[in-house]
């Protein structure tokens, strides 16, 4: 584990998320839109959504389908602006207009499911979660921690046991970023890696 944590921590020694945000609710919403697609998409968009929409209190019904336009380039854009609508509503309804800080209250929100919940708490409050997106499965399976076919809370739990708990946020941050610049899907660039002598993929190939 050791070995692997060095070699992570040496690639990327502070890892951060790229979407840009200002406060809980900015980074709640930008998470839950950037589904199936990319940050710097939402973050293109993102300024003249949060303009119009500061906070929870300034979405109303009507509101749906300037939302939708605006939210358009990310793909999904009707989902994605009825989520906005209902979140906005229940956060008024049940949470007394503030963003929920607990993984149970977060995913009674409409659109807010466990990755979604546990990415804004590990970024949010740096909270000892896993969360597997399809980046942070790629590296674990290559590194040849998790199966190929484990779903992702299979991958949470063993990749959770594989570093003791320990520094969750922050693992899981060096992961997605790993992936997505360094263990690419298509071809990984395992001359820049670190994790070259660990990592299963990169023994079997070279
Ligand atoms: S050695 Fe290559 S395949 Fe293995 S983790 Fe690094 S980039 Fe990914």
């Amino acid at each position: 584990m050791k070995s692997l944590i060095d070699g992570l921590d040496k690639m990327i020694a502070k890892p951060v998320t790229e979407l840009d945000y200002q406060d809980d609710y900015t980074l709640l919403i930008s998470i839950m839109l950037s589904a199936q697609t990319t940050d710097k998409k939402v973050n293109d968009i993102s300024p003249e959504l949060f303009e119009n929409y500061p906070n929870p209190d300034s979405i109303k019904e009507e509101d749906y389908e300037k939302i939708e336009s605006i939210i358009r380039p990310l793909g999904l854009s009707k989902t994605k602006a009825n989520n906005i609508i209902k979140i906005a509503s229940l956060i008024k309804e049940q949470f007394g207009g503030k963003i929920p800080s607990t993984y149970e209250d977060l995913i009674k929100l409409p659109g807010i499911g466990n990755k979604t919940a546990k990415v804004f708490l590990v970024e949010f409050y740096k909270q000892n979660y896993f969360p597997v997106d399809t980046h942070v499965k790629r590296v674990a399976t290559r590194l040849g921690k998790v199966n190929e076919k484990d779903s992702p809370e299979v991958v949470e739990k063993k990749m959770s046991q594989f570093f003791k708990n320990i520094d969750l946020a922050k693992r899981h941050q060096q992961f997605v970023l790993h992936g997505r610049y360094t263990c690419v899907a298509r071809k990984p660039k395992c001359e820049q890696c670190s994790l070259t002598s660990l990592c299963k993929y990169y023994k079997e190939s070279f």
